[in-house]
């Protein structure tokens, strides 16, 4: 049987293709990465963009930050295969240099629409490129690790923002930070987790 959410992402790559998003990249980029995990998930991870291991395989954080983000699912005891995980943008920026603001800019409206079709209650924003798009004008070292309550369109999420694996992998201090809000995001997942549906 076709599952309706399942084909409703499909479009959305297919759309990005046919729209010809950020052709410079998708020249360069050998895959275009949509995201990974439970299309039913209730908590939803964005990063920034693809690196080289996730442009070869065509996969969310499947490198180095990809390993030590695993490190911390396992700590927090959240299952991978039970979230969801993308970027803000698709395809790999050439030398891992930082995406342009056109770029996320570009992506953004395919984001929202893979929110809308995956409808989690919880986005975990990792490093400043997808936090500033939920959380504008808000500083990381402020607000990392802290749940907010906002309205996306006709949605409703709680944003966590945290460090991106990728910076604390090299800073002891962000790492044990890091560590500490992983701790308090499988507190606010399981607060989510439990509280009745308001009918
Ligand atoms: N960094 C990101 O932001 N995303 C990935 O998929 C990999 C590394």
């Amino acid at each position: 049987m076709i599952n309706i959410k399942q084909a409703l992402l499909e479009q959305i790559t297919a759309d990005i293709v046919s729209n010809n998003i950020c052709p410079d990249l998708a020249r360069e980029a050998k895959n275009l990465v949509m995201g990974d995990g439970s299309i039913d998930a209730t908590v939803v991870f964005i990063g920034e963009a693809p690196g080289k291991a996730e442009d070869l395989s065509g996969l969310p954080f499947v490198g180095a930050a990809g390993k030590f983000l695993n490190q911390m699912f396992v700590m927090s005891e959240i299952e991978r295969s039970d979230v969801y995980i993308t970027n803000i943008v698709k395809y790999r920026p050439p030398n891992n240099r930082d995406p342009k603001i056109s770029e996320k800019e570009a992506f953004w409206p395919y984001l929202v629409r893979q929110l809308e079709v995956i409808r989690p209650k919880i986005v975990v924003t990792l490093g400043r490129h997808s936090m500033e798009y939920f959380l504008p004008n808000q500083k990381i070292g402020d607000i990392h690790g802290k749940s907010n309550q906002i309205k996306l369109g006709n949605m409703q999420m709680a944003i966590v923002p945290l460090y991106h694996p990728a910076a604390a992998l090299y800073n002891g201090g962000l790492r044990a930070t890091l560590i500490e809000d992983f701790n308090k995001l499988s507190k606010i997942i399981e607060f989510y987790t439990s509280k009745k549906e308001n009918i």
